[in-house]
């Protein structure tokens, strides 16, 4: 049996254990929905980020859906945090930083959808993904968080080394889990390493970690515009 039922796998709670055994938090909260509209003053495709030590919001343009708002804060208890209404938590977290009413404008889209994600940003790590005949895959077995942006991609490959290691071992499934786990650990290892730091870059935990993030964006975002126009 393959458990690949996400972050809060059910599978890996029937199999291996509560959450808490394997949750390693960030000490952030996210929440994620489409926006209903354009922010005022932006073009539809335009990307904009608002940022305050602990605590953003930023808005994803996506080529022919709505954009996403994606808030994120930090605090020392996620997983309370995570039982609480969105709204008035993210009202009260935000409410001077409402810059040009951005803010309100997309609680108000938030107000109106029942499309959204509102969860603490936990990492998986388990010291085996397999138990007997039961294994997991994706975030259910090694979550890297939205922070590494390789969590679609890690699910995928995870997906392509069980198959070839199916292949490789078809009467000896223990062996072909063995070689399953020896491939995908140090992929898995790699980016978790980073995990905490690059979330520096999404929600800045102090004042020198926003200024090094304005820094950082700024150059990604001149660089980008430069090799636009070369390209061009
Ligand atoms: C806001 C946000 C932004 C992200 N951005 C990126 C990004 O830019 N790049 C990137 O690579 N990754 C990103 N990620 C991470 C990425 O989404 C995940 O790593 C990836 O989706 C993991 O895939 P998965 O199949 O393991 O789990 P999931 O995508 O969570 O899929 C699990 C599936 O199992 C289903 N399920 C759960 N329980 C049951 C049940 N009991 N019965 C039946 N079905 C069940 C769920 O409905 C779900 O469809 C982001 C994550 C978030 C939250």
């Amino acid at each position: 049996m393959i458990g690949a039922d996400g972050v809060r796998s059910t599978v890996r709670k029937l199999i291996f254990g509560p959450d808490e055994a394997f949750f390693h938090s960030i000490g952030t909260m996210l929440c994620a929905f489409p926006l209903a509209r354009s922010v005022e003053g932006f073009k539809s495709g335009d990307g904009l980020m608002v940022a305050d030590v602990k605590r953003t919001l930023t808005v994803f343009p996506l080529e022919g859906r709505p954009s996403t708002a994606l808030f994120s804060y930090r605090t020392r208890d996620p997983e309370g945090a995570s039982r609480k209404d969105p709204l008035p938590t993210l009202r009260q977290i935000f409410a001077d930083l409402d810059v040009g009413g951005i803010i309100s404008n997309a609680l108000e889209d938030l107000a109106t959808t029942d499309d959204f994600l509102f969860d603490s940003v936990q990492m998986v790590k388990m010291p085996c993904w397999s138990k007997g005949r039961g294994l997991l895959l994706g975030d259910s077995a090694w979550c890297l968080t939205l922070y590494s942006g390789m969590g679609a991609s890690a699910g995928m490959l995870g997906g392509q080394v069980l198959g070839e290691a199916l292949a490789a071992c078809p009467h000896d499934i223990n062996r072909a889990l063995q070689m399953f786990e020896a491939r995908m650990r140090p992929f898995v290892r790699k980016h978790q390493r980073f995990i905490a730091l690059r979330s520096q870059l999404f929600v800045p935990s102090n004042r020198f970690s926003l200024w090094g993030r304005r820094v950082l964006w700024q150059i990604l975002l001149c660089s980008r515009k430069y090799l636009f126009r070369m390209s061009a």
